[in-house]
């Protein structure tokens, strides 16, 4: 007999929390998180322009 084990919901459980907690950051415009990342048009330079803005929704550098 094998019942559900009480891992999985722990897993789960863990991964909530992590997603909550470990790494919050999440672009407020696109919601591209560091592992879900936009894909930049020039094929690098992604960062975090601000904790919740992405570069790629940041505007051109030269936008003032
Ligand atoms: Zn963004
Ligand atoms: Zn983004």
């Amino acid at each position: 007999m094998i019942a559900l084990p009480a891992l999985v919901r722990a897993a789960e459980r863990q991964e909530e929390l992590v997603a909550s907690a470990g790494h919050p950051q999440r672009c407020r415009v696109c919601g591209c998180t560091e592992a879900d990342a936009c894909e930049m048009a020039d094929g690098g330079g992604w960062w975090w322009v601000e904790p919740d803005l992405c570069s790629a929704c940041a505007g051109s550098p030269e936008q003032e």
